[in-house]
């Protein structure tokens, strides 16, 4: 299951009456904006949250995948034919909308750096579709279940928690229960394959200090979990063995590899401090080729020089 961030503004109630989210597949200069073609990328089973000015209002379930289909009159004045991307989806309301600024302290640590549907300012990027990670749809099913699920009125509370789950009406609990679980389990399943083939490469040892007690070593992805794409999130060359200092200070940024396994030192840490840090200055690993492209990727984006 993959979960994705629908903008939808005006369109909303159209195409929740219609069951459905639709995208063209060029736009007037026959190109075919990431935002559009997403769409393509909808299996059944998938799981949206729709951004409606400013909020998260629904959620919904992918009922199939991604067809081709013309854009449905109901969105159309002209009768012009537009040539697009349909998925049909079974949406569930909330009652109480998620407001995207008023959460933003929570939300936008997991943003991805590339194809993040919010900017730096809470507000809503241009475009239709933009991906979601698992780490932030947990957090957003956290958030609605906390407004939505667990702020029961009085009349609820005389109920037991099995008779307020059995209440038919309300079909989001089973929906945000499932996709919430479903998400877990798939980063369980990732880190745990990740670390599995990474340990052998770095010989059970952290990289930087050759600590080798397992109960204090990290996988430490240098691409993290939220900007990689499946593949690299399994990728055993997307990362390194690090004992819990070595990997807070790589996840922090802190600490950096070049494409030659050199060491950098963020200038938040003084010189004087290195050692009590366990940081040798000029240190320079055995890395794999593989290792490269995320070295530099990490140095680049998470590094603070
Ligand atoms: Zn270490």
């Amino acid at each position: 299951m993959n979960s994705f961030i629908v903008m939808q503004g005006d369109t909303y109630q159209i195409e929740k009456d219609l069951g459905m989210i639709w995208s063209p597949k060029q736009d007037k200069g026959g190109n075919e904006p990431h935002s559009w073609k997403r769409i393509t990328e909808v299996n059944e089973g998938d799981q949206f949250f729709h951004y409606v000015k400013g909020n998260i209002v629904a959620v919904s379930i992918a009922s199939e995948g991604c067809k081709e289909a013309c854009k449905p009159s109901n969105l159309e004045s002209s009768n012009e034919r537009i040539e697009g991307y349909l998925v049909n989806l079974e949406y569930h309301d909330l009652e109480v909308p998620v407001n995207v600024r008023d959460k933003f302290k929570e939300i936008f640590p997991l943003l991805p750096i590339k194809y993040a549907p919010f900017q730096k300012d809470a507000n809503g990027n241009p475009g239709y579709l933009y991906p979601c990670n698992e780490e932030l749809a947990i957090k957003l099913l956290e958030l609605i279940s906390e407004l939505n699920i667990y702020q029961v009125n009085d009349e609820q509370l005389e109920l037991t928690i099995d008779e307020v789950r059995r209440t038919e009406r309300n079909t989001l609990i089973p929906v945000i229960t499932e996709t919430e679980s479903e998400a877990k389990t798939k980063m369980r399943w990732g880190e745990q394959k990740f670390r599995k083939d990474l340990i052998p490469l770095w010989k059970g040892k952290c990289a930087l200090c050759a600590i080798n007690l397992s109960e204090v070593l990290k996988a430490s992805h240098s691409k993290p979990w939220k900007d990689s794409t499946n593949i690299e999130r399994v990728d055993p060359y997307n990362g390194l063995l690090l004992c819990s200092n070595h990997d807070a200070l790589y996840n922090e940024g802190l600490i950096a590899f070049d494409g030659q396994g050199r060491l950098h030192i963020s200038s938040v840490i003084r010189n004087e401090d290195y050692v009590m840090y366990g940081l040798a200055p000029r240190a320079k690993l055995q890395i794999y080729f593989e290792n490269k492209v995320y070295f530099k990727w990490h140095k680049k984006y998470i590094f603070r020089t």
